[in-house]
């Protein structure tokens, strides 16, 4: 599963991936980049 990391500008594999389901009821991944350890975001499942 990737994301778009913006400190490595660029998409990378999400690491620690969790689904979580935000406000509006959309679901969406959260985890923290591979490379960098930023946390990253992507909207829509997994
Ligand atoms: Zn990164």
């Amino acid at each position: 599963m990737q994301a778009y990391c913006f400190k490595c500008r660029r998409k990378t594999e999400i690491r620690n991936a969790e689904q979580v389901t935000l406000r509006n009821g959309r679901p969406a991944v959260r985890g923290a980049c591979s490379s960098c350890g930023t946390k990253v975001f992507r909207i829509g499942k997994g």
